[in-house]
């Protein structure tokens, strides 16, 4: 498996370099053969070559199995005629990365306010209200007078249905339950027509169990019982805002991993930031980006059929536990490690462990 290497901005570096490290071992463990090829995004790119991302880089990820994309800065990029562009949009645009995978669980030995609870969110990632991604060119906010603004939200019945065939099958393969979360009480043609065609595909998938919550009742539901989930599917803002609130339920949104995929490519990203508070100081917690690099192996194990990829990725998570109720973290989650130290326990823990 050929992957692309984008370390990004902040403590992308710091991050990715651990995240890097823990590829090599699964590679050595599992016999991977994997093929890292690292490149630049971001402020490194807007540097060397005038724009964060590249025609050439994008050509060169579409020629690859995945990519990892760091945090970036994205709200550094403000000007696109300046080459400011923002990676993450860019990547989901141009791959046509439709589903944001977001799992969030609670783990041993990180303090968390509600029951235990292991769940992902289903974001669809290529619409929605989303004015940089929505239409073909330019934004879909319009400044009508100085005082008035129309933001287009956009849902086709395409994109409904090919999110929930992507929460249907992650179901088959969890405990068989897809919650819907909408808002078709208010958003009544738009939200009616993703409820539609959810309960569509739910038909080709009568094991799996299916209920529906309205988004701000959903945020109660999720509070008060997040064990109750399974798989939740739902469009872009809903899952944007949800999938932060699962994570930090979680104990720390550190421990999210996030993977967006397409029909034919993936891109395993950190749920956070560039953090530029705490960047080059040898403190970030490396985890989530970890945790979306075993995302990344799983993908394609799971669309190619090789068994060695998805064990790799089932053991990646399984040392992240044992690694954080050893107390072999950064401080944030309460281990006292570095980052690259943080990294080398994590490759060490791995190449120990069964597969
Ligand atoms: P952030 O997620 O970077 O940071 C929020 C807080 O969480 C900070 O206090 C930071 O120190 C802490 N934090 C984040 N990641 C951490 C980690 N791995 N370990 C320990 N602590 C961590 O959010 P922000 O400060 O609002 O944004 C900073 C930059 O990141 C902005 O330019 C923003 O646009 C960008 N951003 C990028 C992405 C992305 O690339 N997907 C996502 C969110 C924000």
């Amino acid at each position: 498996m050929k992957i692309v290497i984008l370390p990004g901005d902040g403590i992308g570096p710091e991050t990715m370099a651990a995240t890097v490290e823990v590829l090599h071992a699964a590679s050595q463990r599992f016999g991977l053969n994997l093929a890292l090829e690292h490149d630049v995004a971001g402020h490194e790119s807007l540097q060397r070559h005038g724009a964060t991302v590249t025609p050439a880089l994008l050509e060169k990820v579409r020629a690859a199995d995945g990519l990892m994309l760091g945090p970036m800065a994205t709200f550094d990029f403000k000007d696109e005629s300046k080459g400011e562009i923002n990676p993450s949009m860019f990547f989901r645009k141009e791959l046509d990365l439709y589903a944001n995978i977001r799992p969030a669980r609670t783990w041993r030995g990180v303090p968390h306010k509600v029951d235990a609870f292991d769940l992902v969110v289903v974001r669809e990632n290529t619409e929605g209200f989303y004015a940089d991604r929505n239409i073909a060119s330019g934004r879909s906010e319009m400044l009508v007078t100085e005082d008035v603004v129309v933001s287009l939200r956009r849902i086709t019945r395409a994109c409904c249905a090919r999110i929930a065939r992507a929460a249907f099958e992650l179901a088959r393969a969890r405990r068989k339950h897809v919650s819907i979360v909408h808002k078709a009480n208010v958003l009544k043609v738009g939200d009616g027509m993703f409820i539609e065609e959810c309960r569509k595909v739910a038909q080709e998938f009568p094991d799996v169990t299916v209920d529906d919550f309205i988004v701000d009742a959903m945020m109660a539901h999720v509070v008060r019982a997040p064990q109750r989930f399974d798989v939740i599917v739902t469009t872009n803002m809903f899952g944007d805002i949800l999938s932060d609130l699962t994570a930090e339920l979680s104990g720390s949104l550190g421990l999210g991993g996030s993977l967006n995929m397409g029909a034919r490519h993936a891109m395993g990203q950190a749920a956070h930031g560039s953090a530029p508070d705490i960047a080059g100081q040898n403190i970030a917690n490396p985890f989530s980006l970890i945790l979306s690099a075993g995302q990344l192996l799983d993908w394609h194990g799971r669309r190619t059929g090789q068994a060695a990829y998805v064990a790799a990725a089932d053991a990646i998570v399984r040392t992240a536990a044992a690694a954080v109720e050893a107390g072999e973290s950064t401080r944030d989650v309460g281990g006292n490690l570095g980052t690259a130290e943080t990294g080398r326990a994590f490759a060490k823990r791995l190449l120990g462990a069964e597969p």
